[in-house]
């Protein structure tokens, strides 16, 4: 067989990328690991900045189509340091960070990845599932071979896109340099039914004791929990027991609910991650392009992936299809953007933990005299409305180190 673009990896940044380039006329082969999607405990909440990506991809109703898909309209921070009433007030408003995106959409990965691939065979890509044993060539001419059903298959192809996740096989295939930062906190996530009694406008995250909480309600009755905990916290959420530690870790004052969400049915597996942030400076080379967590992620806390991996996808597919060869050099273009896009979010993931002092012994003082400071000198936040809006919307001087050592030193 031969394409011009074979894809491995059929999920939120494949699938994307194959609908553009399928729409524009291009032979687009898709090859997907898993025969059905299934939860992998990840990706619920694309901020606005991703809808609006998904939007210029032409995939908004995809996206807001997608099954139990929902639109939380603020943030609100729920904390041990505030009382529910005062975290009410200070909530923040999603609704404006970007003209025409409603707010964050909360949406299953699982689902979400079946939404794209619908979108992709319709546009005319070959989308392939159960695909297993593929092995990169890669090269000017690379080449793919992979088994469907035990049967063995190659194809050839101008270029292969790695869409294939964090472990990525077609990185590792290419040789390409990776790095990744040390974690601090260990996230434990699971799906659960909570009766509704969560108000499904709202998400959160904030700090009550040793517990790190993330909430993303979905439509359908159902919510996404997380629990972090500090790598150094010798109580960890694992083994047999983790269904019950974890759901007991929501029996807190800090959040409106906590008894409720304590109580909730699991309706998905319940698994641990270690946060943090990961990047190549090198997304193509000969023959082959990474997009999406292949290329590097953003510490999960910001909750950016969806929308970095929608952002490449545009970004490489209109490179694609404005150069006539493709080569490193002519999609220097994405490589460029993308690098200071990863850096501009490892800033302010940093300052998003810095802020939240989860684990300092003093965090209530601590906070108290940052945020003081913040309030005195805007500027000093500035990054943070990069996460809702676009990393690319704060000015330069948002991004500079100094600002995390005034904060910590505060
Ligand atoms: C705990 C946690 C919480 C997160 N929460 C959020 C959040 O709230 N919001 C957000 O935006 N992001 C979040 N993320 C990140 C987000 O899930 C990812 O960044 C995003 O899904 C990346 O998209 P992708 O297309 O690169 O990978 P994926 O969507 O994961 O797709 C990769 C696909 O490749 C397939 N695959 C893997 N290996 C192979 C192979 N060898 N051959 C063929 N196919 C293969 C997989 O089956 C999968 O379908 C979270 C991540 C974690 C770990």
């Amino acid at each position: 067989m031969r394409c011009d673009v074979a894809i491995v990896g059929g999920g939120v940044g494949g699938c994307a990328l194959a609908t553009r380039l399928a729409t524009a006329g291009l032979d687009v082969i898709v090859l997907e690991r898993e025969s059905a999607y299934r939860d992998q405990v990840r990706g619920e909440a694309l901020v606005p900045w991703g809808f609006q990506e998904a939007a210029e991809l032409g995939l908004a109703d995809v996206v807001l189509g997608a099954d139990g898909a929902s639109v939380i309209t603020r943030m609100t921070p729920y904390d041990e340091t505030l009382e529910i009433t005062r975290a009410r007030r200070a909530a923040l408003d999603l609704t404006d960070a970007v003209p025409g995106a409603p707010g964050v959409v909360g949406v299953g990965h699982p689902e979400l990845r079946e939404a794209l691939a619908t979108a992709a065979t319709k546009a005319g890509a070959l989308v392939l599932r159960g695909v297993g044993r593929s092995a990169i060539e890669p090269g000017a001419t690379p080449s793919v071979s992979y088994e469907v059903d035990n049967e063995k298959h190659s194809l050839t192809c101008r270029l292969v896109v790695g869409a294939d996740g964090k472990n990525s096989a077609t990185r590792t295939a290419a040789q390409i340099p990776f790095w990744v930062t040390s974690p601090r906190v260990l996230l434990s996530g699971m799906l659960v039914d909570d009766g509704g009694a969560w108000d499904r406008e709202e998400t959160t995250i904030g700090v009550s004791g040793r517990n790190q909480y993330i909430v993303i309600p979905r439509a359908n009755g159902y919510i996404r929990l997380y629990v972090g905990r500090r790598t150094t916290d010798t109580e960890r959420i694992n083994g047999p027991q983790r269904v019950s530690q974890f759901l007991e870790a929501y029996r807190t004052q800090a959040l409106p609910c906590g008894d409720a969400l304590a109580n909730a049915t699991p309706a998905g597996p319940c698994a641990t991650f270690p946060l943090t942030d990961a990047w190549t400076d090198t997304p193509v080379v000969p023959g082959i392009a990474l997009i999406g967590d292949a290329a590097g992620w953003s510490n999960p806390i910001g909750a950016q992936g969806l929308s970095i991996a929608l952002r490449d996808a545009r970004l490489l597919g209109e490179a694609l299809l404005d150069a006539h060869t493709w080569t490193p050099d002519t999609l220097r273009g994405y490589t460029e953007e993308r690098n200071t896009r990863m850096s501009r979010l490892r800033f302010a993931t940093a300052l998003t933990d810095l802020l939240a002092a989860f684990g300092l012994p003093d965090r209530a003082a601590k906070r108290r005299r940052m945020l003081a400071l913040m309030a005195e000198r805007p500027e000093l936040g500035a990054a943070l409305a990069g996460i809702h809006s676009g990393p690319w919307t704060p000015p330069n001087d948002a991004f500079s180190p100094d600002i995390l050592t005034t904060l910590a030193l505060a």
